[in-house]
C-alpha cells in the first residue's frame, strides 16, 4: 500500500494572475484597471473535425485567447500538446501581453492551443488539423488584429499552412498574418534562433552583472525543442560547458561536457536525446537539481516549484520556457540569492524577431541576419538593463521588476485610451 499521493497540478492561470496581483499591488494600480488587466479580453473555444488517414473523422478541441489589445494587435504562438487547457492558454496570452511590453514592441498578448499530441499524427493529418483549426479561429485573426506564431510543437511548416489557409480565404497572399514562416514565404532571417539568442543575450548580461566568467561556466538545459536545443548550441558557442540536456522522453548528463552538435544529430536520427553514447541517464526532475552556473528551463510550465526550489543549485536561472517557475519558488530562489531572468524578458527574443518579420512583410522588405541580430541585441540588452535597474532600485527580484515595467506600460496605454463608450 502506498500513502503517497501525486501533488495537485498547479494551474498556470492562477500563477499568472498571482504574478499580476503582486505587481498591481506594488504599483498601486487603479482598481478598475486592475479588474480589466486581470482577465483576458476574448476567449474563443472551438471544436473542429479533421479527416484522418484511415478515412475516419476525429473532432479536436482548441482555443485562441486575446488578453489585451491596448498597445497593438494580439501576438502570440499556437501550441500543439496533449495537455493544452483553456487556463494554460489564458496564462500564456497574459504573459505575451507583458512580454511585448517589456521589450517595447507594439503588440498586445494572445495565444492559441490545440489539444493534440502531434507526434501521433501523419504529416497529412497535421496539415488537415492545422488548416481547419486556423479556419475556425479566423474570426479573430488578421495582420492588423491577431498574428499567431510557433510555440511548443508547431513549426515553420505549420505557419506556412496557416498563411496559405488565410490567403486562400481572402484571395491574395498575406505574409503578415503569421510569423515564424519559412524564409521563402516571407519569414525573417534569424527568427528560428531568436528565442534562444535572446535568452543567451540575457545570460551574457546577467553574467556580466554577477561577474561570472562564462568561458569557465557550466549550463544545464531542460527541454530540447526550438528554444532549448538552440540555446544549448549558442551557449556552447560562447564557451560554456553543457553538462546536461533533456527532452520529453528524458535527459542525458555528462560531467565532462556534451558535444552539443553530436547531441543534435543524435536527436535528429533517434527522435530523442535519450541513449546518447557516453552520457548518464537523468530524469526531467533530476536535471533541474544538477549543480551548474546557468540553468535554462526550456520546456513547460511549473517545473520549479516550492517542492524543489531549495534544491536548485545554479547561479543564474534563465527562463527560455514560459511559466517554468511558480511565485512561491520565485521567493525561495530570491532568498537563496539565485539570479532568475524571468520568461517575459528572457524568452522575448522570439516575439521580437516575429515583430521584425511582420514589419518586413508589411513593407515587402527583407533584412539580413546581421541586421536582425543587431536589432535583437539592442532591444534585449535595453530591456535587460531597464529591468535590472528597477530590480536594484526596488530591492525586488527580476520577475517582479519586469512585471512592474510591463504592467505599468500596459496600464498607461489602457488608461490613456480611456473607456469606450
Ligand atoms: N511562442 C513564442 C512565445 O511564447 C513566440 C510568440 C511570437 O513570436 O508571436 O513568445
Amino acid at each position: 500500500m502506498t500513502t503517497e499521493r501525486a501533488a495537485p497540478a498547479i494551474n498556470p492561470w492562477h500563477v499568472a494572475q498571482q504574478q499580476f496581483d503582486i505587481a498591481a499591488e506594488k504599483l498601486n494600480l487603479d482598481p478598475g484597471l486592475r479588474q480589466v488587466l486581470r482577465e483576458p479580453r476574448r476567449e474563443l473555444h472551438v471544436h473542429f473535425p479533421v479527416k484522418m488517414d484511415d478515412g475516419s473523422v476525429k473532432v479536436f478541441e482548441g482555443y485562441r485567447v486575446q488578453h489585451n489589445l491596448s498597445r497593438g494587435p494580439a501576438k502570440g504562438g499556437i501550441r500543439y500538446h496533449q495537455d493544452v487547457s483553456i487556463d494554460e492558454v489564458k496564462a500564456l496570452a497574459m504573459w505575451m501581453t507583458w512580454k511585448c511590453a517589456v521589450v517595447g514592441i507594439p503588440y498586445g498578448g494572445g495565444k492559441g492551443g490545440v489539444i493534440v499530441d502531434p507526434k501521433k499524427l501523419s504529416r497529412r493529418e497535421l496539415e488537415n488539423l492545422s488548416r481547419r483549426f486556423f479556419t475556425e479561429i479566423e474570426v479573430l485573426i488578421g495582420p492588423e488584429k491577431d498574428i499567431p506564431a510557433p510555440d511548443v510543437n508547431t513549426t515553420p511548416q505549420v505557419m506556412a499552412w496557416f498563411m496559405d489557409t488565410y490567403s486562400m480565404h481572402v484571395g491574395y497572399t498575406v505574409p503578415g498574418v503569421v510569423t515564424g514562416k519559412p524564409i521563402a514565404l516571407g519569414g525573417s532571417e534569424g527568427r528560428n534562433e531568436a528565442t534562444a539568442r535572446g535568452t543567451v543575450f540575457c545570460v551574457i548580461e546577467a553574467a556580466r552583472h554577477l561577474q561570472i566568467d562564462l568561458k569557465a561556466a557550466t549550463v544545464v538545459v531542460q527541454g530540447f525543442g526550438n528554444a532549448g536545443s538552440i540555446a544549448a548550441r549558442l551557449m556552447s558557442d560562447e564557451g560554456v560547458k553543457v553538462l546536461a540536456v533533456s527532452d520529453s522522453s528524458g535527459g542525458i548528463h555528462s560531467p565532462a561536457g556534451l558535444d552539443i552538435n553530436r547531441v543534435i544529430a543524435w536527436k535528429a536520427e533517434h527522435g530523442t536525446v535519450v541513449g546518447f553514447p557516453g552520457a548518464q541517464a537523468v530524469s526531467n526532475t533530476e536535471i533541474l537539481e544538477i549543480e551548474c552556473d546557468v540553468l535554462i528551463p526550456a520546456a513547460l510550465e511549473n517545473q520549479i516549484t516550492a517542492s524543489n526550489a531549495e534544491r536548485i543549485h545554479a547561479k543564474i536561472v534563465a527562463e527560455a520556457a514560459n511559466g517554468p517557475t511558480t511565485p512561491e519558488a520565485d521567493e525561495i530562489l530570491f532568498r537563496r540569492g539565485l539570479f532568475l531572468i524571468p520568461d517575459i524578458l528572457c524568452n522575448a527574443g522570439g516575439v521580437t524577431v516575429s515583430y521584425f518579420e511582420w514589419v518586413q512583410d508589411l513593407n515587402r522588405d527583407h533584412w539580413s541576419e546581421k541586421v536582425v541580430n543587431e536589432k535583437l541585441h539592442e532591444i534585449m540588452t535595453k530591456a535587460f538593463a531597464e529591468t535590472l535597474a528597477i530590480s536594484l532600485r526596488e530591492g525586488a527580484h527580476m520577475r517582479l521588476a519586469a512585471y512592474l515595467l510591463a504592467v505599468q506600460r500596459v496600464a498607461d496605454a489602457t488608461a490613456m485610451r480611456g473607456l469606450y463608450p
